[in-house]
């Protein structure tokens, strides 16, 4: 199996670190092509509005989107959720093409700004002991459609979820020391770690 993280900006080196510690192969994604060599995806946090001007004129959110639909593992990390939710609460990104396919709305930024960065532990489904979330302005999922399943919750609200292939989280799994969460994604495409 091998784990592409999307490199256009952002903590991705930060997942490609973990998923090494993991023994998955991996690899960076900056274009089209890359995206046919790979089993899942990572999209890292980071800046999303950086993130789609980067990829706007080229063919990487398209062919991503292919693989999505036709069954391509996904998970979007806090600006990864943002990039694949299928609604967001303001356009901020607005004109600039993104991914969809996650049946959730998100509001950007509604977790405060930079300053108000925190760790809270979160239970995760699957997990025997709370996670240490790190949240770093981070989308609010605000509503999610039927077919996603919450998997975690901070204040009643989800921060992480599943709708089949598709995985989404409002904090950065990859900034906590523990490849919990990562390894839940992965276990769950059958990957041995
Ligand atoms: N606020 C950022 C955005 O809107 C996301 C923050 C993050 O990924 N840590 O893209």
């Amino acid at each position: 199996m091998r784990v592409g993280v999307l490199a256009l900006q952002g903590a991705f080196r930060e997942h490609l670190i973990m998923l090494r510690s993991l023994g998955v192969d991996s690899c960076p994604v900056t274009r089209a092509e890359h995206v046919s060599d790979v089993d899942a995806v990572i999209l890292p946090g980071g800046e999303s509005t950086a993130m789609v001007r980067i990829a706007s004129g080229t063919d990487l959110f398209a062919r991503l989107r292919e693989r999505m639909d036709g069954g391509l593992p996904v998970f979007g990390t806090c600006a990864g959720l943002i990039l694949m939710a299928d609604r967001l609460s303001d356009d901020s990104l607005g004109g600039f093409e993104r991914l969809g396919g996650l049946d959730i709305t998100v509001a950007r930024n509604a977790y405060g700004r930079q300053r108000d960065s925190f760790t809270a532990p979160v239970d995760v489904s699957g997990l025997a002991d709370p996670f240490n979330a790190t949240f770093i302005r981070a989308p609010q999922i605000l509503d999610v459609g039927f077919d996603t399943e919450v998997l975690a919750c901070h204040n009643d609200r989800p921060v992480l979820v599943r709708q089949g292939n598709l995985w989404g989280g409002s904090f950065h799994p990859e900034l906590a020391q523990d490849p919990r969460v990562h390894a839940e994604f992965l276990q769950r495409l059958g990957a041995t770690v």
